[in-house]
Protein backbone atom coordinates (compact mmCIF):
# COMPACT_ATOMS: atom_id res chain seq x y z
CA UNK A 1 0.00 0.00 0.00
CA UNK A 2 2.77 2.38 0.29
CA UNK A 3 4.09 2.27 -3.08
CA UNK A 4 2.55 6.06 -3.63
CA UNK A 5 4.10 7.41 -0.71
CA UNK A 6 7.90 7.72 0.37
CA UNK A 7 9.65 8.61 3.86
CA UNK A 8 9.78 12.35 2.63
CA UNK A 9 5.62 12.10 1.93
CA UNK A 10 3.91 14.99 3.95
CA UNK A 11 0.16 13.87 2.94
CA UNK A 12 -0.99 10.11 2.90
CA UNK A 13 -4.22 10.12 0.84
CA UNK A 14 -6.20 6.79 0.58
CA UNK A 15 -8.13 5.87 -2.77
CA UNK A 16 -11.63 6.02 -2.65
CA UNK A 17 -12.02 2.22 -3.15
CA UNK A 18 -10.37 2.08 0.43
CA UNK A 19 -13.12 3.41 2.27
CA UNK A 20 -14.06 1.19 4.99
CA UNK A 21 -16.83 -1.18 4.61
CA UNK A 22 -17.68 -1.42 8.48
CA UNK A 23 -17.30 0.54 11.65
CA UNK A 24 -16.09 -0.92 14.86
CA UNK A 25 -17.70 -1.44 18.20
CA UNK A 26 -15.62 -1.24 20.80
CA UNK A 27 -18.87 -2.79 23.19
CA UNK A 28 -17.90 -6.38 21.61
CA UNK A 29 -14.32 -6.41 22.85
CA UNK A 30 -14.58 -3.62 26.25
CA UNK A 31 -13.62 -6.62 28.97
CA UNK A 32 -17.34 -6.43 30.81
CA UNK A 33 -20.50 -5.17 29.17
CA UNK A 34 -21.85 -1.77 28.70
CA UNK A 35 -24.24 -0.69 31.59
CA UNK A 36 -27.54 -0.37 30.10
CA UNK A 37 -29.21 3.12 29.95
CA UNK A 38 -32.10 3.26 32.71
CA UNK A 39 -35.51 5.12 32.67
CA UNK A 40 -35.69 8.19 33.89
CA UNK A 41 -38.59 8.21 36.43
CA UNK A 42 -38.08 4.43 37.87
CA UNK A 43 -34.64 3.77 37.15
CA UNK A 44 -34.84 0.47 35.56
CA UNK A 45 -32.97 -0.51 32.66
CA UNK A 46 -34.30 0.32 29.41
CA UNK A 47 -34.17 -1.35 26.36
CA UNK A 48 -34.00 -0.60 22.35
CA UNK A 49 -38.33 -0.59 22.82
CA UNK A 50 -38.14 2.05 25.39
CA UNK A 51 -36.36 4.19 23.19
CA UNK A 52 -38.22 4.04 19.80
CA UNK A 53 -40.08 7.40 19.99
CA UNK A 54 -36.92 9.04 20.15
CA UNK A 55 -34.66 7.07 17.68
CA UNK A 56 -34.92 4.80 14.48
CA UNK A 57 -34.69 1.10 14.47
CA UNK A 58 -31.20 0.96 12.64
CA UNK A 59 -29.84 3.46 15.44
CA UNK A 60 -31.52 1.19 18.33
CA UNK A 61 -30.04 -1.81 17.18
CA UNK A 62 -26.49 -0.12 17.10
CA UNK A 63 -27.18 1.43 20.73
CA UNK A 64 -27.73 -1.86 21.97
CA UNK A 65 -25.21 -3.92 19.57
CA UNK A 66 -22.09 -6.28 20.74
CA UNK A 67 -21.74 -7.48 16.84
CA UNK A 68 -17.48 -6.24 16.47
CA UNK A 69 -18.42 -4.78 13.11
CA UNK A 70 -21.10 -3.53 11.08
CA UNK A 71 -21.45 -2.32 7.72
CA UNK A 72 -21.88 1.05 6.55
CA UNK A 73 -25.00 0.86 4.33
CA UNK A 74 -23.89 2.02 0.60
CA UNK A 75 -25.90 4.97 0.66
CA UNK A 76 -24.22 6.23 3.33
CA UNK A 77 -20.71 5.50 1.86
CA UNK A 78 -22.12 7.26 -1.40
CA UNK A 79 -22.36 9.97 0.71
CA UNK A 80 -19.25 9.94 2.72
CA UNK A 81 -17.31 9.59 -0.74
CA UNK A 82 -17.33 13.61 -0.86
CA UNK A 83 -14.82 14.01 1.53
CA UNK A 84 -13.60 10.54 2.88
CA UNK A 85 -11.08 9.07 3.38
CA UNK A 86 -9.80 12.22 4.63
CA UNK A 87 -6.30 13.20 4.67
CA UNK A 88 -3.59 12.12 7.07
CA UNK A 89 -0.75 14.87 7.32
CA UNK A 90 2.55 14.72 8.82
CA UNK A 91 3.09 18.05 10.45
CA UNK A 92 6.55 18.23 9.76
CA UNK A 93 6.94 21.63 10.37
CA UNK A 94 5.38 21.76 13.89
CA UNK A 95 8.31 18.87 14.60
CA UNK A 96 10.85 20.87 13.56
CA UNK A 97 9.75 24.15 15.19
CA UNK A 98 9.30 22.33 18.58
CA UNK A 99 12.69 20.80 17.42
CA UNK A 100 11.82 17.38 18.88
CA UNK A 101 12.22 13.74 17.99
CA UNK A 102 8.68 12.81 18.03
CA UNK A 103 7.12 12.39 14.68
CA UNK A 104 3.53 14.13 14.58
CA UNK A 105 0.63 12.96 12.47
CA UNK A 106 -2.70 14.13 11.97
CA UNK A 107 -6.29 13.20 10.62
CA UNK A 108 -8.10 15.90 9.16
CA UNK A 109 -11.96 15.75 9.81
CA UNK A 110 -12.10 20.02 8.71
CA UNK A 111 -12.49 18.67 5.02
CA UNK A 112 -16.38 17.72 5.67
CA UNK A 113 -18.77 19.84 4.11
CA UNK A 114 -19.47 21.04 7.38
CA UNK A 115 -15.90 21.61 8.79
CA UNK A 116 -15.28 18.80 11.03
CA UNK A 117 -15.97 14.91 12.04
CA UNK A 118 -19.64 15.48 12.76
CA UNK A 119 -21.29 14.33 9.48
CA UNK A 120 -19.88 11.02 9.98
CA UNK A 121 -22.33 10.42 12.33
CA UNK A 122 -25.11 12.78 10.66
CA UNK A 123 -25.14 10.98 7.34
CA UNK A 124 -25.69 7.79 9.37
CA UNK A 125 -28.55 9.03 11.58
CA UNK A 126 -30.43 10.64 8.60
CA UNK A 127 -30.34 7.85 6.82
CA UNK A 128 -31.75 5.15 9.04
CA UNK A 129 -34.19 8.21 9.76
CA UNK A 130 -35.30 7.91 6.31
CA UNK A 131 -35.43 4.08 6.22
CA UNK A 132 -38.29 4.47 9.07
CA UNK A 133 -40.21 6.99 7.18
CA UNK A 134 -39.43 9.83 9.36
CA UNK A 135 -39.88 13.07 8.01
CA UNK A 136 -38.56 15.89 10.47
CA UNK A 137 -35.79 15.84 13.12
CA UNK A 138 -35.02 17.65 15.78
CA UNK A 139 -31.57 18.31 17.98
CA UNK A 140 -29.38 20.36 19.77
CA UNK A 141 -26.26 22.00 19.05
CA UNK A 142 -23.61 23.56 21.28
CA UNK A 143 -21.02 25.74 18.55
CA UNK A 144 -23.00 24.61 15.68
CA UNK A 145 -20.93 21.78 14.69
CA UNK A 146 -23.53 19.73 15.12
CA UNK A 147 -26.83 21.56 13.22
CA UNK A 148 -24.49 22.21 10.61
CA UNK A 149 -23.68 18.68 9.96
CA UNK A 150 -27.27 17.44 10.27
CA UNK A 151 -28.94 19.79 8.19
CA UNK A 152 -26.71 18.75 5.51
CA UNK A 153 -27.38 15.36 6.00
CA UNK A 154 -31.20 15.69 6.67
CA UNK A 155 -31.28 17.58 3.59
CA UNK A 156 -29.89 14.72 1.46
CA UNK A 157 -32.20 12.14 2.43
CA UNK A 158 -35.17 14.35 2.24
CA UNK A 159 -35.97 15.50 5.99
CA UNK A 160 -36.67 18.87 7.59
CA UNK A 161 -34.67 19.21 10.25
CA UNK A 162 -35.09 21.71 13.52
CA UNK A 163 -32.03 22.88 15.23
CA UNK A 164 -31.72 24.19 19.17
CA UNK A 165 -28.92 25.97 19.68
CA UNK A 166 -27.09 26.93 22.89
CA UNK A 167 -28.13 30.74 22.80
CA UNK A 168 -24.44 31.89 23.64
CA UNK A 169 -22.88 30.21 20.50
CA UNK A 170 -26.03 31.54 18.46
CA UNK A 171 -25.54 34.82 19.38
CA UNK A 172 -21.30 34.03 18.98
CA UNK A 173 -21.60 32.90 15.58
CA UNK A 174 -24.32 33.91 13.09
CA UNK A 175 -22.14 32.36 10.15
CA UNK A 176 -23.28 28.81 11.77
CA UNK A 177 -26.48 29.85 11.87
CA UNK A 178 -26.33 30.81 8.33
CA UNK A 179 -24.72 27.95 7.20
CA UNK A 180 -27.79 25.44 8.74
CA UNK A 181 -30.61 28.15 6.79
CA UNK A 182 -28.15 27.40 3.77
CA UNK A 183 -28.37 23.40 3.95
CA UNK A 184 -32.28 24.01 4.51
CA UNK A 185 -32.99 23.71 8.38
CA UNK A 186 -34.56 25.81 10.97
CA UNK A 187 -31.96 27.55 14.02
CA UNK A 188 -33.40 28.24 17.01
CA UNK A 189 -31.87 30.10 19.95
CA UNK A 190 -31.88 27.94 23.03
CA UNK A 191 -33.51 28.36 25.63
CA UNK A 192 -36.90 29.13 24.01
CA UNK A 193 -40.59 29.69 24.18
CA UNK A 194 -41.22 26.84 22.09
CA UNK A 195 -41.30 23.90 24.51
CA UNK A 196 -41.93 23.58 28.18
CA UNK A 197 -38.17 23.00 29.29
CA UNK A 198 -37.18 26.05 27.77
CA UNK A 199 -39.88 28.10 29.37
CA UNK A 200 -39.25 26.55 32.91
CA UNK A 201 -35.56 28.09 32.54
CA UNK A 202 -36.54 31.47 30.98
CA UNK A 203 -38.41 32.02 33.93
CA UNK A 204 -35.71 31.36 36.46
CA UNK A 205 -33.03 33.06 34.22
CA UNK A 206 -33.73 35.10 31.98
CA UNK A 207 -30.54 36.10 30.53
CA UNK A 208 -29.59 32.57 30.51
CA UNK A 209 -26.14 31.28 27.96
CA UNK A 210 -27.96 28.25 27.30
CA UNK A 211 -26.15 25.02 27.78
CA UNK A 212 -26.11 21.98 25.60
CA UNK A 213 -27.74 20.08 28.51
CA UNK A 214 -30.97 22.55 27.91
CA UNK A 215 -30.80 22.96 24.60
CA UNK A 216 -31.13 19.03 24.32
CA UNK A 217 -34.22 18.74 27.23
CA UNK A 218 -35.89 21.10 24.27
CA UNK A 219 -35.20 19.02 20.98
CA UNK A 220 -35.86 15.72 23.30
CA UNK A 221 -39.40 17.34 24.15
CA UNK A 222 -40.50 17.87 20.49
CA UNK A 223 -39.63 14.92 18.99
CA UNK A 224 -41.71 12.86 21.65
CA UNK A 225 -44.56 15.30 21.03
CA UNK A 226 -45.24 13.86 17.63
CA UNK A 227 -45.22 10.57 15.73
CA UNK A 228 -43.16 12.14 12.45
CA UNK A 229 -40.14 13.18 14.57
CA UNK A 230 -37.43 11.93 16.34
CA UNK A 231 -34.28 13.23 17.47
CA UNK A 232 -30.61 13.23 16.60
CA UNK A 233 -27.59 13.64 18.66
CA UNK A 234 -24.54 14.59 17.70
CA UNK A 235 -21.98 13.29 20.41
CA UNK A 236 -22.29 10.74 23.83
CA UNK A 237 -24.36 8.04 22.28
CA UNK A 238 -22.95 4.36 21.44
CA UNK A 239 -24.25 4.46 17.62
CA UNK A 240 -22.29 7.95 17.63
CA UNK A 241 -19.05 6.82 18.89
CA UNK A 242 -19.67 3.83 16.20
CA UNK A 243 -19.82 6.03 13.15
CA UNK A 244 -16.98 7.80 14.00
CA UNK A 245 -15.16 4.85 13.92
CA UNK A 246 -14.13 5.33 9.98
CA UNK A 247 -11.82 7.81 11.27
CA UNK A 248 -9.26 5.60 13.16
CA UNK A 249 -9.93 2.60 10.73
CA UNK A 250 -8.80 4.91 7.92
CA UNK A 251 -6.48 6.12 10.13
CA UNK A 252 -4.73 2.82 10.59
CA UNK A 253 -4.23 2.17 6.89
CA UNK A 254 -2.69 5.64 6.37
CA UNK A 255 -0.20 5.15 9.23
CA UNK A 256 0.52 1.70 7.47
CA UNK A 257 1.33 4.05 4.14
CA UNK A 258 3.46 5.63 6.19
CA UNK A 259 4.98 2.99 7.49
CA UNK A 260 4.70 4.69 11.07
CA UNK A 261 2.82 3.19 14.10
CA UNK A 262 1.23 5.27 17.32
CA UNK A 263 2.97 5.64 20.59
CA UNK A 264 0.36 8.05 21.79
CA UNK A 265 -3.44 8.46 20.07
CA UNK A 266 -4.87 12.16 21.14
CA UNK A 267 -8.23 14.04 21.10
CA UNK A 268 -9.92 16.30 22.61
CA UNK A 269 -13.02 15.48 24.09
CA UNK A 270 -16.46 17.16 24.64
CA UNK A 271 -18.66 14.16 24.55
CA UNK A 272 -15.82 11.80 23.28
CA UNK A 273 -17.12 11.40 19.57
CA UNK A 274 -14.18 12.62 18.12
CA UNK A 275 -11.57 10.55 20.27
CA UNK A 276 -13.70 7.19 20.16
CA UNK A 277 -13.33 7.38 16.60
CA UNK A 278 -9.79 7.85 16.30
CA UNK A 279 -8.74 5.65 19.41
CA UNK A 280 -11.60 2.92 19.47
CA UNK A 281 -9.71 1.00 16.90
CA UNK A 282 -6.19 1.40 18.38
CA UNK A 283 -7.97 0.48 21.90
CA UNK A 284 -8.96 -2.64 19.82
CA UNK A 285 -5.22 -3.31 19.26
CA UNK A 286 -4.18 -2.77 23.05
CA UNK A 287 -7.13 -4.87 24.10
CA UNK A 288 -4.96 -7.53 21.86
CA UNK A 289 -1.26 -6.38 23.26
CA UNK A 290 -0.43 -3.76 21.56
CA UNK A 291 1.20 -0.65 23.35
CA UNK A 292 -0.58 2.80 22.74
CA UNK A 293 -1.35 5.60 24.99
CA UNK A 294 -4.57 7.20 24.18
CA UNK A 295 -5.17 10.55 25.36
CA UNK A 296 -8.70 12.48 25.91
CA UNK A 297 -8.19 16.00 26.31
CA UNK A 298 -10.98 18.74 27.83
CA UNK A 299 -10.98 22.16 29.26
CA UNK A 300 -10.43 23.03 32.60
CA UNK A 301 -13.86 24.74 32.91
CA UNK A 302 -15.78 21.31 31.61
CA UNK A 303 -13.60 18.84 33.41
CA UNK A 304 -15.90 15.69 32.93
CA UNK A 305 -13.08 13.11 32.78
CA UNK A 306 -10.30 14.60 35.29
CA UNK A 307 -13.37 15.99 37.64
CA UNK A 308 -16.46 14.33 37.28
CA UNK A 309 -17.86 11.39 39.19
CA UNK A 310 -18.51 8.04 37.42
CA UNK A 311 -22.40 7.89 38.09
CA UNK A 312 -25.61 7.33 36.32
CA UNK A 313 -26.91 10.54 35.41
CA UNK A 314 -29.46 12.27 32.87
CA UNK A 315 -28.07 13.88 29.58
CA UNK A 316 -29.96 16.54 29.81
CA UNK A 317 -30.98 19.52 32.36
CA UNK A 318 -34.47 18.65 31.85
CA UNK A 319 -34.29 15.22 32.77
CA UNK A 320 -36.31 13.68 30.05
CA UNK A 321 -33.68 11.62 28.69
CA UNK A 322 -32.44 7.93 30.06
CA UNK A 323 -29.70 7.81 32.76
CA UNK A 324 -26.79 6.74 31.25
CA UNK A 325 -24.19 5.68 33.70
CA UNK A 326 -21.09 7.94 32.58
CA UNK A 327 -18.41 10.33 33.83
CA UNK A 328 -20.45 13.42 34.63
CA UNK A 329 -20.39 16.83 36.43
CA UNK A 330 -24.26 16.46 37.13
CA UNK A 331 -26.64 17.78 34.53
CA UNK A 332 -27.40 21.06 37.01
CA UNK A 333 -23.81 22.12 36.08
CA UNK A 334 -23.42 24.72 33.93
CA UNK A 335 -19.98 25.31 32.63
CA UNK A 336 -19.05 28.61 31.91
CA UNK A 337 -19.34 30.34 28.53
CA UNK A 338 -15.81 29.41 26.91
CA UNK A 339 -14.88 29.49 23.03
CA UNK A 340 -15.35 25.93 22.70
CA UNK A 341 -18.64 25.12 22.41
CA UNK A 342 -18.29 21.67 21.48
CA UNK A 343 -16.78 21.13 24.97
CA UNK A 344 -19.49 22.30 27.13
CA UNK A 345 -21.03 18.83 27.90
CA UNK A 346 -21.64 17.87 31.46
CA UNK A 347 -21.33 13.88 30.56
CA UNK A 348 -19.12 11.81 28.62
CA UNK A 349 -20.01 8.90 26.27
CA UNK A 350 -20.65 5.76 28.32
CA UNK A 351 -18.07 4.21 26.16
CA UNK A 352 -15.75 6.62 26.31
CA UNK A 353 -16.31 6.26 30.24
CA UNK A 354 -16.01 2.79 30.51
CA UNK A 355 -12.68 2.86 28.28
CA UNK A 356 -11.20 5.33 31.16
CA UNK A 357 -12.62 2.60 33.76
CA UNK A 358 -10.67 -0.10 31.89
CA UNK A 359 -7.83 1.57 32.10
CA UNK A 360 -7.63 1.80 28.17
CA UNK A 361 -7.15 5.66 27.77
CA UNK A 362 -5.61 8.72 30.07
CA UNK A 363 -7.65 12.23 30.92
CA UNK A 364 -5.77 15.83 31.11
CA UNK A 365 -6.94 19.03 30.84
CA UNK A 366 -6.00 22.38 29.64
CA UNK A 367 -7.03 26.33 30.10
CA UNK A 368 -8.51 27.44 26.84
CA UNK A 369 -5.31 30.60 26.80
CA UNK A 370 -2.85 27.92 26.09
CA UNK A 371 -4.64 25.61 24.11
CA UNK A 372 -5.16 28.80 21.37
CA UNK A 373 -1.54 29.57 21.70
CA UNK A 374 -1.32 26.35 20.53
CA UNK A 375 -3.57 26.81 18.19
CA UNK A 376 -1.92 29.83 16.53
CA UNK A 377 1.14 28.39 16.67
CA UNK A 378 0.25 25.30 14.73
CA UNK A 379 -2.15 27.52 11.58
CA UNK A 380 1.27 29.27 11.56
CA UNK A 381 3.54 26.53 11.05
CA UNK A 382 0.52 23.96 9.23
CA UNK A 383 -1.58 26.76 7.38
CA UNK A 384 -4.93 24.99 8.84
CA UNK A 385 -6.31 26.81 11.72
CA UNK A 386 -7.49 24.55 13.97
CA UNK A 387 -11.50 24.63 15.81
CA UNK A 388 -11.41 25.87 19.32
CA UNK A 389 -12.31 22.41 20.22
CA UNK A 390 -9.26 20.38 18.51
CA UNK A 391 -7.06 23.51 19.95
CA UNK A 392 -6.73 21.41 23.18
CA UNK A 393 -5.93 18.67 21.48
CA UNK A 394 -3.03 20.70 19.43
CA UNK A 395 -1.94 21.53 23.11
CA UNK A 396 -1.61 18.09 24.22
CA UNK A 397 0.68 17.19 21.32
CA UNK A 398 2.78 20.31 21.73
CA UNK A 399 3.39 19.02 25.03
CA UNK A 400 3.93 15.61 24.76
CA UNK A 401 6.29 16.42 21.70
CA UNK A 402 8.48 18.20 24.20
CA UNK A 403 8.45 15.48 26.46
CA UNK A 404 9.57 13.19 23.84
CA UNK A 405 12.40 15.88 23.08
CA UNK A 406 13.77 15.95 27.22
CA UNK A 407 13.74 12.29 27.02
CA UNK A 408 15.31 12.31 23.63
CA UNK A 409 12.71 9.65 22.74
CA UNK A 410 11.36 9.26 18.71
CA UNK A 411 7.85 8.34 19.23
CA UNK A 412 4.80 9.10 17.07
CA UNK A 413 2.02 10.95 18.11
CA UNK A 414 -1.34 10.53 16.13
CA UNK A 415 -3.87 12.87 16.82
CA UNK A 416 -7.41 14.11 15.54
CA UNK A 417 -7.96 17.31 14.15
CA UNK A 418 -11.63 17.62 14.63
CA UNK A 419 -12.49 20.50 12.85
CA UNK A 420 -11.63 23.59 11.39
CA UNK A 421 -12.02 26.91 13.06
CA UNK A 422 -13.13 29.35 10.11
CA UNK A 423 -16.83 29.93 11.57
CA UNK A 424 -14.70 30.92 14.82
CA UNK A 425 -12.54 33.54 14.32
CA UNK A 426 -14.46 35.60 16.70
CA UNK A 427 -12.76 33.60 19.02
CA UNK A 428 -9.36 34.25 17.36
CA UNK A 429 -9.86 37.54 17.48
CA UNK A 430 -10.67 38.36 20.97
CA UNK A 431 -7.74 35.77 21.99
CA UNK A 432 -5.43 38.46 19.98
CA UNK A 433 -7.07 41.50 21.68
CA UNK A 434 -6.65 40.03 25.32
CA UNK A 435 -9.59 39.48 25.73
CA UNK A 436 -9.80 35.79 26.40
CA UNK A 437 -9.62 34.61 29.69
CA UNK A 438 -9.21 31.43 31.90
CA UNK A 439 -12.50 31.14 34.39
CA UNK A 440 -10.69 29.54 37.56
CA UNK A 441 -12.84 26.28 38.63
CA UNK A 442 -15.68 26.41 40.72
CA UNK A 443 -15.27 23.45 42.79
CA UNK A 444 -17.77 24.44 45.00
CA UNK A 445 -20.20 24.06 42.01
CA UNK A 446 -18.99 21.48 40.86
CA UNK A 447 -19.93 19.60 44.44
CA UNK A 448 -23.31 20.72 44.99
CA UNK A 449 -23.96 19.53 41.00
CA UNK A 450 -22.78 16.15 41.89
CA UNK A 451 -24.72 16.11 45.21
CA UNK A 452 -28.02 16.30 43.09
CA UNK A 453 -26.77 13.04 41.00
CA UNK A 454 -29.99 10.84 40.94
CA UNK A 455 -30.15 7.83 43.09
CA UNK A 456 -29.82 4.80 41.12
CA UNK A 457 -30.11 1.18 42.58
CA UNK A 458 -27.61 -0.90 40.80
C1 LIG B 1 -18.42 18.92 18.45
C2 LIG B 1 -16.99 19.03 18.28
C3 LIG B 1 -16.09 18.45 19.20
C4 LIG B 1 -16.54 17.79 20.47
O1 LIG B 1 -17.38 16.69 20.32
P1 LIG B 1 -16.91 15.20 20.53
O2 LIG B 1 -18.14 14.40 20.50
O3 LIG B 1 -16.20 15.12 21.85
O4 LIG B 1 -16.01 14.88 19.42
C5 LIG B 1 -14.75 18.52 18.93
N1 LIG B 1 -14.28 19.16 17.83
C6 LIG B 1 -15.08 19.72 16.94
C7 LIG B 1 -14.50 20.41 15.76
C8 LIG B 1 -16.47 19.68 17.13
O5 LIG B 1 -17.27 20.24 16.24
Amino acid sequence: MSDRTTSESTKYLLPEEHLPKAWYNLAADLPGPMPPPRHPLTGQPMGPDDLAPMFPKGVLEQEASTERYIDIPAPVREVYRLWRPSPLIRARRLEKALDTPARIFFKYEGVSPAGSHKPNSAVAQAFYNQQDGIKRLTTETGAGQWGCSLAFAGNLFGLSVEVYMVRISYNQKPYRRALMETYGATCIPSPSPNTAAGRAILEATPESNGSLGIAISEAVELALSRDDTKYALGSVLNHVCLHQTVIGEEAMLQMEMADADPDIVIGCVGGGSNFAGLSFPYMREKLKGKKVRCIGVEPTSCPTLTKGSMAYDFGDTGKLTPLMKMHTLGSNFMPPGTHSGGLRYHGMAPMVSQAMEHGLMEARSYQQTECFAAAVEFARLEGIVPAPESSHAIKAVRDEALRCKAEGKAETILFNLSGHGHFDMQAYMDYFAGKMTDTPFDDAALQASLDTLPKVAV
